[in-house]
């Protein structure tokens, strides 16, 4: 009896050890894993330093939860490679994966970028049990913890040197700075145009900046749930640029943040262009195009539908069949970076003017 009540006392505290591991790894939410700036008024050196998120019109917790869903449903899927021909029909539009047409294993020519692949997206799963460690990685909801200067600043004080930075390099009007992160400033990226967020990167003081466009493209989605719940209705032929969302934005996003892919000066957006970009070269570029990954966990977890030609259609059993990438679709575009002079520096913007506004007649159901 006493030694039933040891064991029991032994199994019960194993038992509570379990549960708190367990709820360990899953309380981590978008509060514990960014600094996430939610000051407001004056920008200060020591308080506020601009690009508040405590404003804003978004459950950022419930969008960063849902970015981290879709690559666990993707890695998911990719598990299930030979017994599902949509999922291989889609590694190899969005990354020009082929099959071995026999076993419909992936040919050995494709293993490599296959583990590359999933090991990109278990990454952002991983790092999603990572806490923020003073400043980094940081969460802005605007760009205003940076600005634009004309002058060249020095790197260790942070203070204006009075000297242009076109007086240095006539191709160099302005750069962006911050006295808090000026190991960010030797760039000229901001939320210009049709940008929806940026990352920036240098050793791993890392940070992510949510664009205005983020919070205010047309049609904007939160969650793709309603969709991937069959709750709401995918008809056959809709566009995929329909179903760009905020969680896969911010999945985008994580790429550049966990995998930190740089040296690439051309990128693709859009559905149609990252597909596009799958089959040139043999697809080589696609494993550092943070929008392929985005659009592939966008497909692999509106699993209802094939999205493997882009537009939707319905899902196959059968054998891998060639698929055509539409290219006269028109959505997404080509942008060209260029690279900083710090070293490991990566800094992208993510224009992803693929809201729907051309589709406006498209069947997607919202
Ligand atoms: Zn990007």
């Amino acid at each position: 009896m006493v030694s039933t009540q040891v064991c029991m006392r032994y199994a019960l505290l194993v038992l509570v050890a379990c549960l708190a591991l367990a709820i360990t790894a899953v309380s981590q939410n978008v509060n514990t894993r960014f600094r996430i700036e939610q000051g407001t008024g004056a920008i200060t050196r020591t308080g506020n330093m601009g690009g508040s998120c405590e404003d804003i019109d978004m459950d950022l917790d419930a969008v960063y939860r849902e970015a981290i869903d879709m690559a666990r449903v993707a890695v998911a899927a990719m598990d299930g490679y030979t017994s599902d021909a949509t999922v291989r029909a889609s590694l190899f539009t969005f990354f020009g994966i082929q099959e071995d047409e026999s076993t419909h294993t992936v040919s050995a020519g494709s293993a490599a970028r296959f583990s590359r692949v999933k090991a990109n997206l278990q990454e952002v799963i991983d790092d999603s049990q990572r806490q923020f460690s003073g400043l980094f990685p940081s969460l802005f909801c605007s760009e205003k913890w940076r600005w634009r200067t004309r002058y060249f600043h020095n790197r260790q004080t942070g203070k204006p040197t009075g000297q242009l930075l076109k007086s240095v390099n006539p191709d160099i009007e302005w750069l962006t700075w911050s006295p808090r992160f000026r190991e960010y400033g030797p760039a000229t990226v901001m939320c210009q145009g049709d940008t929806m967020a940026f990352t920036t990167s240098q050793d791993r003081k890392l940070s992510i900046t949510l664009c205005p466009r983020y919070f205010s493209y047309p049609r904007r989605k939160d969650t793709l749930q309603p969709w991937r719940s069959g709750q709401r209705t995918i008809a056959a032929g809709t566009n995929m640029a329909v179903a760009l969302s905020s969680p896969a934005t911010f999945l985008h996003e994580l790429m550049h943040m966990t995998t930190r892919s740089n040296g690439v000066t051309k990128k693709a957006y859009g559905p149609v262009l990252t597909g596009y970009l799958a089959q040139v070269e043999g697809g080589q570029k696609t494993v550092t195009n943070a929008d392929n990954y985005g659009w592939f966990a966008t497909a692999m977890y509106l699993n209802g539908v094939d999205w493997s030609r882009i537009i939707a259609g319905k899902r196959i059993s059968g054998p891998l069949t060639r698929r055509s990438v539409l290219l006269e679709d028109g959505h997404g575009s080509w942008r060209t970076f260029l690279r900083g002079k710090a070293g490991n520096e990566t800094i992208d913007t993510d224009g992803m003017d693929m809201d729907g506004d051309d589709c406006s007649t498209s069947p997607w159901d919202e």
